[in-house]
């Protein structure tokens, strides 16, 4: 038996039918362009989310830093929310790695940038200034979906002022799963989008970047100078192919677990939860039960991590039973045995 995990929708392990798509694919050296499963995959991925081309990466990390290698030049500048994952939870590469000066703006509660804020961050073209090239969105972000007006806004002002739009796009399923949209409408507006395989859809490994043959192809050159030129990988691509295949309209049974989930805890009153939209739900713990509470939920087979705020995911890896295995190891903890 596996613990019931909610500390990311990245613990997902390939299922047996995935497993088996992987041992049977066609494969060959990928460096050389010759791997027909991971060619399937990049052009299944760009066809769907509207673009020309598609490049398949290691990590999304790896995908976003060379997207904005790609749009961006040494001593560029690209505009990112503060909490953005390519800002905050990338070590920090595009200026490591990319020479490219992140402007980093606060997020909104919703995972907006003000778009005033944007334009203000917006240089002139002047010798004291790095070069502004690049806004970076993320969606979903936090489990939040961005409105698809908001994106529609920030697309015409990049548009305006001469910038390219970039999508950290990990989660962008789920934002088309929730409005009940295509893929394709939640990336329109941008000019690259990078997409993860290794959170709710459940591949092992590998992120997808899309954008314009162009982007792809000099994203190409970065992605083998950072290491991530990989060889007979149509074994991961098929994982890849097998989720986008069966595991995308089954994210709404993890934004109806994680919705079940957050209902349930809200009525515990110790407890402070934020609204939930997709599959992350957000909760205030008081500090001194956290400690208490994780022995409390691991003695019971649930891993999270807990802290003041809680993040807890759900995925496909945990089962509607299993939800309300977990809401009752919470109100015995909080209710039972206070
Ligand atoms: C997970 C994640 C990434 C990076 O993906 P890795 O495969 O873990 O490198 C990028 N952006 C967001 C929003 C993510 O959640």
């Amino acid at each position: 038996m596996h613990p019931i995990d909610l500390r990311s929708d990245t613990v997902t392990r390939p299922s047996p039918a995935m497993r088996a798509a992987m041992h049977d694919a066609a494969v060959g050296d990928d460096v050389f362009g010759d791997d027909p499963t991971v060619n399937r995959l990049q052009q299944t991925l760009a066809e769907r989310l509207g673009f020309e081309a598609g490049l398949f990466f290691p990590s999304g990390t790896q995908s976003n830093l060379a997207a904005l290698m790609a749009h961006c030049q040494r001593g560029d500048e690209y505009i990112v929310g503060q909490d953005a994952h390519t800002y905050r939870y990338e070590g920090g590469g595009a200026a490591v790695l990319g020479s490219i000066q992140p402007q980093p703006i606060a997020n909104q509660a919703d995972g907006s940038l003000v778009l005033a804020e944007i334009e203000a961050a917006i240089k002139p073209d002047d010798v004291h200034f790095a070069r502004t090239r690049l806004i970076a969105l993320e969606n979903t972000m936090g489990g939040k979906v961005l409105p698809l007006a908001y994106v529609a806004d920030v697309a015409s002002l990049a548009k305006q002022r001469g910038l390219a739009l970039h999508l950290d796009g990990a989660r962008m399923f789920n934002a088309a799963v929730k409005l009940g949209i295509t893929p394709e409408a939640v990336c329109a507006g941008f000019d690259s989008v990078s997409v993860c395989l290794s959170k709710g859809l459940g591949a092992p490994v590998g992120s997808v970047l899309c954008g314009s043959r162009a982007l792809v192809t000099s994203a190409t050159r970065w992605r083998k100078m950072l290491g991530g030129g990989m060889r007979q990988v149509g074994m991961l691509a098929a994982a890849g192919l097998y989720a986008l295949e069966h595991h995308v309209a089954r994210l709404a049974e993890d934004h109806r677990n994680a919705a079940t989930l957050a209902a349930g805890l809200a009525g515990i009153d110790e407890l402070l939860v934020e609204p939930v939209q997709t599959n992350i739900i957000y909760l205030h713990v008081p500090s001194s039960r956290c400690a208490a509470l994780h022995a409390h939920l691991a003695a019971r087979g649930i891993v999270a991590i807990i802290a003041p705020k809680t993040r807890l995911v759900t995925h496909l890896d945990v089962s509607t039973a299993q939800i309300a295995a977990v809401l009752a190891a919470f109100q015995d903890f909080f209710v039972h045995n206070r």
